[in-house]
């Protein structure tokens, strides 16, 4: 039986990827930089509107040098998004500063901006902010962009699930002081892994690049004045990444298609809602998810696709709950719990068939006739 996957790697069927990789092998550009890496962040900035861009080894990195960026250090106070993958928020230990866990709303599944605000309020303090789009869907962005004005603080988008997409027309990433994102395997496209920092302030990118190459110093010999990092991307995988560019939006409709199929076959379960699409976005769809309420219960769906070797998987468990995080302030109402919970995030590769998702939806559907 053949396995169906969350969301694996797709690369083009033209084989993009591959005619970046064979040019950088002719041309012996294997080193770490290259005409790949510039013409990587070049072209992101193209499609996205970013200004500056400088590509990394990961979107893990990518949100740690964003938040050095913001001058985040020993014990400063950075508050974070509670709903989202432990990504998001383990860069803030690595700066030994404060987490403090804010909770979602069910308008965005993302940062409640009045749960945001109480947070301002309550440490004025806070070097930054971090958000997240999860699983495509788009925060109410604009409420954040201007409370972090209000507050005096950085905003820093994780957009590692949402590359492509929209909110009011522009890309989610270029809303706030930094956007990450992420090329990992299972993203809506990958390098094999990788990330990225967009930034309209050129010098805090350059700075970023400088950090990211081992902090060398302008000198013939190795002079180091700064604690540098090795995160910067590879010209090889930089290679991967242009070549799934060009097919990024064929994802995005993919995605939303798969997104589409359920929400029909679904439609008459009343136990079954779906991630909101509020009026202003266009997702990307990265992860078509439901919630399940009644006496059919998120695992059983899990269990049943997975008798037949099909993935899905719960919603993230939020930060505030999770035992290395526990000890760390949290403000909210039990939202992300409660998403949490009746949460399913439902097979959502881009090389599914009509057929796939049939039986996807079958499998499903019978549990709820039972
Ligand atoms: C994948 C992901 C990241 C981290 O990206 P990596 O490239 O895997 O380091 C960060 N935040 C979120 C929300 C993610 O889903």
């Amino acid at each position: 039986m053949k396995k169906i996957y969350l969301s694996s790697p797709h690369m083009s069927e033209e084989g993009y990827e591959k005619e970046y990789i064979k040019n950088a092998f002719d041309t012996n550009w294997i080193a770490p930089l290259g005409p790949n890496v510039d013409n990587f962040e070049k072209e992101v900035c193209e499609l996205t509107g970013a200004k500056n861009a400088v590509a990394l080894n990961s979107g893990t990195s990518a949100i740690h040098l964003a938040l050095k960026a913001c001058g985040v250090g020993k014990d400063d106070i950075v508050i974070c998004q509670s709903l989202t993958f432990s990504a998001t928020a383990n860069p803030i230990i690595y700066q030994n500063a404060i987490p403090v866990f804010v909770d979602s709303d069910y308008k965005t599944w993302n940062i409640d901006p009045n749960s945001l605000e109480k947070a301002l309020i309550k440490y004025p303090e806070a070097k930054a902010v971090i958000i997240v789009h999860l699983y495509g869907i788009c925060a109410e962005i604009e409420k954040i962009v201007d409370l972090c004005k209000k507050y005096n603080t950085t905003l820093i988008e994780d957009a590692a699930e949402s590359l492509g997409t929209l909110y009011k027309g522009n890309y989610t990433g270029t809303f706030g002081d930094y956007g990450i994102y992420s090329f990992n395997g299972n993203k809506i496209i990958t390098t094999s892994g990788g990330g990225m920092v967009i930034s309209s302030n050129k010098e805090k990118i350059q700075r970023i690049r400088f950090w990211s190459t081992q902090a060398r110093d302008k000198a013939r010999h190795y002079q180091h004045s700064e604690l540098g990092f090795n995160y910067r991307m590879s010209n090889i995988v930089a290679g991967i990444g242009r070549g799934q560019l060009k097919v990024l939006k064929d994802r995005i409709n993919k995605k939303r298609y798969i997104f589409e199929y359920y929400h029909k076959a679904f439609e008459g379960i009343k136990d079954i809602s779906f991630m909101p699409q509020n009026d202003w976005e266009r997702s990307n769809c990265w992860l078509s998810v439901i919630l399940i309420e009644g006496k059919v219960k998120p695992l059983d769906v899990i269990l049943a696709l997975e008798k037949e070797n099909i993935e899905s998987r719960p919603i993230w468990k939020p930060m505030h709950m999770q035992p290395f995080f526990s000890s760390y302030d949290y403000i909210g109402s039990g939202i992300s719990e409660n998403l949490f919970k009746k949460g399913v995030c439902l097979p959502s590769d881009t090389k599914l068939t009509d057929r796939d998702l049939l039986k996807i939806s079958n499998i499903v559907k019978r549990l709820f006739n039972e």
